[in-house]
This record gives structure tokens, C-alpha cells and sequence, in this order.
């Protein structure tokens, strides 16, 4: 029997404001527990909330990027439920009118639909000794949910780390899922093939990219097992078991009764203009996507350098700064992708703690280029501009270090070679190319490594011949 999965997500997205969504507290994550809190995201009586000028503004954002259409109208509900981490008895969401709706993201095959992306609060949680930590209670979140238009782990992946992309570049989340300010919820069912969608259950915070794909394909096994035996599906929520990589049962899945919306009364509608939206939408930055097709199209970079590329603001500002210095974008994706993590990688680096002036790089580059220097010392100088942030011409010079380009001086040195090796002259002629290899290794000792590849297999060939 066929079967057919459908999966859906919510994703929990944490904004990178200094402020709460409904007060000034800050916005912060790692600070000691319960600094950040104020009577309003205590929930004492009287406190009114005030909605983030700068939240909306990145939800707004989010929709742009997305291709959602924004609603211009702002509206606030209250979705109520007892927990001790929640101060107030609610959470204050947006459950009648989200802010954006009805976008898209296009993967390699396939387009997902999102449904609506929503604003929120977010709520406390529970501290180091069992304590409440209120910090993040009022955090702003904005909540994207997507259709079940997903079939497998894949696809889900996929848009994940594209939708990351998105946030990191618009700077609209560090989306970092091991803190918290990503969490992705999965809705999962499986059904007969031409049958309608199964039952759902939920798989709720899953700790990483591999966590979800695991936690997916566990979970459709799950579904597949239980329905050839005959069995139905429970709705339920389930969470992932890291250690031993199995989905386990942890609540009954609430329904919208038990949450009992209604519209909070505290905040009065807002109006967006359309020239503050405008405002937002001429700030947007060249999203992720188009510059994969640059990279693609008009650079032809390999896949896997474009990925590196655009893996962090950090590696793509230098990329992109280092081609405005009018650098050729292969030759400096190839320094970027091959040596710079080779660096970072062998001496455990943080990339966003390196400094080095970008100058010396395209200083690098351009002697390279011009055949001054040889790539073995194009490697060591580079190193040394990233570790030590030095001087490429200095260093050069000093440890004289360019290439030899005196072609009398290359000349007699050859010529010396061959007449010093007459057996291996005579093996190449008849045919022995280890013969020449061995001539080339003698004279690149002889140089010292100075003397460009192409210009001693040039002149051992003339003279040879
Ligand atoms: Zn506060």
C-alpha cells in the first residue's frame, strides 16, 4: 500500500528588537534571571501594554520577504490558558487578523505556502533551580505557519535553513534554534493514497536541523506501523527524544475552545499607513535567493561555495566586499571557501571574532594574480593576514618571498641542470616522463620554490629539445 504524508510547521520566530513586544524592558537572551521585567510583563494590575514600534516593523518585513500580503490593520487577541510561566492568564497573540497572510517560498521543486505569519508574545520559562525566569515573558515572536504542503524530511530541511536565510539576512533573527530564538513545531499525518489528510499529531520544539529530519521520519514509521495493523491515530503532542531518537507521547492536543480567544481589550486597533510600509519595503536588503542566482549566473560559483557564502552576514560581507575592490568573484570565493575555513577550522576561529584589514586581501590577490608570487606563498601570506593581520607587502618583501622573474638568470640555472643530468635528459627522450618530473623537482630546489611552474616546464622544453 502507498501511503502519503503531509506535514505542516509552526515556526516560533524570536525578533531581534532591543525592547518587549508590549514594554520597554530589553529584549535579551543569557542575562541573570528575572532582571529584564517591569510591571507590565509582570502582569501587575493596571499595567497597560503599548505594541513594538520595531516588532511590527520586522513582522512587516518578514511578509515582504516571504510574499505575504500585510494587512493593514493591527489587531492584538488574547489566547488564555493557566501555566506558571505565563503572568498575565494570557498570551497576547494575533489569532483573528494576522499581520500577513497568504505567501509563499519557492524551493528547488516545489512551492510552499504559508499561511499566515502572526505576531505574539512570548512566555517565561523555568530557571536553573526550578525558579520562573520572566527575562523572556513579553519577548517578541512572530509565529509563520505553513501549509501542509510538505511530504518529507527533506522538504522541511530545506525550507527551514531557506527561511533562516531570509532572517539573518533582512536581520530580522539570529534564528539560532540551540537558544531558542527558532523553534519549530511539527504537524504530521499520514494517509492512503487519494484518501483525505490523516490524523495529525504534533512534535513540538525539536532541538536541531537533525533532530527534525530524525524526529519526521521516526514519526512517519510510527504512522505507517500503526495503520497496516489496522490501528488509528491518535491527535496528540509528542516531543522528541534525543537520546534515543524516538518521537514519545507527551500531552492530548488542545482544541481552540480550550483557549478561549477574544479580542484584548487593552490595545486599539492600529493603522499602518501605506508610506510606513513603503518605508520598510525600500529598506529591504537583496534577499538571499537573488544573490544565489548572481552567484550562480553570473559569477558561476559551485553550489557548495555559494552555501559556504552565504552560510553567515559575515562571510558574505567579505565576499561582497572583496568583489567591490574589483576582485574576480572565482578566484576570491575559491580564497574564501577553501583557505579562510581551512584556517578557521584548524585553529577552532570564530569567524565574528577575526579582524583583518580586507585591503591586504585584494593587495594579496592582485600580486597573485599578476604571477609575482607562488601559490604556496599566496596560501602562507593570506594566513598570515588573517591570524596576524599583516602587511602582504611587507611580509613579502621581507622574507623575500616574490617570484624570480630574471629570465637569463632562470636560463643559465636550467641550462646548469641539464647538463649536470644527461641520463635523465636521455630517459625523457625515449619516452620516460618521471624522467622530466625529475628535472622540474631539481630545478624548483634550485629556485626555491621562486620560479613560476609554467615558466621552468617552458624552458627545460626548449633546451631539452
Ligand atoms: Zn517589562
Amino acid at each position: 500500500m502507498d501511503y502519503k504524508v503531509n506535514i505542516g510547521l509552526e515556526v516560533h520566530i524570536e525578533l531581534l528588537t532591543k525592547n518587549k513586544m508590549f514594554c520597554m524592558c530589553k529584549s535579551r537572551f543569557g542575562d541573570e534571571e528575572n532582571k529584564n521585567v517591569c510591571p507590565i510583563c509582570l502582569a501587575l494590575p493596571g499595567a497597560l501594554p503599548t505594541p513594538n514600534k520595531d516588532a511590527i516593523s520586522l513582522a512587516i518585513k518578514t511578509g515582504i520577504a516571504t510574499n505575504c500580503k500585510i494587512d493593514n490593520k493591527v489587531l492584538f487577541d488574547r489566547k488564555n490558558y493557566f501555566y506558571k510561566d505565563l503572568p498575565k492568564g494570557y498570551q497576547i497573540t494575533q489569532f483573528y487578523k494576522p499581520i500577513c497572510t497568504n505567501g509563499y517560498i519557492n524551493l528547488e521543486n516545489k512551492k510552499i505556502t504559508i499561511k499566515e505569519i502572526h505576531m505574539e508574545e512570548d512566555a517565561g520559562k523555568i530557571g536553573k533551580n526550578n525558579t520562573i525566569d520572566y527575562n523572556r515573558a513579553g519577548v517578541p515572536l512572530l509565529e509563520l505557519v505553513t501549509m501542509p504542503d510538505f511530504e518529507n524530511a527533506d522538504e522541511v530541511i530545506e525550507f527551514l535553513k531557506l527561511l533562516r536565510e531570509i532572517l539573518v539576512f533582512c536581520n530580522i533573527s539570529d534564528c539560532k534554534i540551540q537558544e531558542g530564538s527558532m523553534r519549530v513545531d511539527i504537524n504530521l499525518s499520514v494517509r492512503k493514497e487519494n484518501m483525505p489528510l490523516g490524523n495529525r499529531v504534533e512534535i513540538k520544539n525539536v532541538g536541531s536541523f537533525k533532530s527534525i529530519k530524525k524526529a519526521i521520519n521516526y514519526e512517519i514509521k510510527r504512522h505507517i506501523n500503526l495503520l497496516e495493523k489496522g490501528n488509528s491515530i491518535n491527535i496528540e503532542t509528542r516531543k522528541f527524544d534525543e537520546n534515543n531518537n524516538i518521537t514519545v507521547f507527551m500531552r492530548n492536543k488542545e482544541t481552540i475552545e480550550d483557549y478561549c480567544y477574544l479580542k484584548d481589550p487593552d490595545i486599539p486597533p492600529i493603522n499602518l499607513s501605506e508610506k510606513f510600509i513603503n518605508s520598510i519595503l525600500n529598506t529591504m536588503p537583496m534577499l538571499p535567493k537573488e544573490k544565489r542566482e548572481i552567484y550562480k549566473q553570473q559569477y558561476n560559483l559551485s553550489q557548495n561555495n555559494i552555501d559556504i557564502i552565504l552560510s553567515s552576514i559575515k562571510i558574505n560581507n567579505l565576499f561582497e566586499d572583496l568583489i567591490n575592490q574589483n576582485n574576480p568573484p572565482k578566484e576570491v570565493s575559491n580564497l574564501i571557501c577553501g583557505e579562510l575555513f581551512k584556517i578557521i577550522n584548524e585553529h577552532s576561529l570564530d569567524i565574528s571574532n577575526i579582524n583583518f584589514n580586507i585591503k591586504y586581501i585584494s593587495t594579496l590577490i592582485n600580486i597573485f594574480l599578476n604571477n609575482k608570487i607562488s601559490r604556496d606563498t599566496y596560501k602562507s601570506v593570506f594566513f598570515e593576514i588573517i591570524i596576524n593581520n599583516t602587511n602582504p607587502i611587507f611580509f613579502i618583501e621581507k622574507n623575500n618571498l616574490y617570484l624570480i622573474t630574471d629570465t637569463n638568470f632562470i636560463e643559465n640555472i636550467i641550462i646548469d641542470i641539464i647538463n649536470k643530468n644527461p641520463n635523465s635528459v636521455n630517459d625523457y627522450k625515449n619516452g620516460k616522463e618521471k624522467a622530466f618530473k625529475y628535472l622540474v623537482g631539481q630545478c624548483m630546489k634550485a629556485f626555491k620554490g621562486k620560479c613560476n611552474n609554467n615558466i621552468i616546464n617552458e624552458i627545460l622544453l626548449k633546451y631539452i629539445n
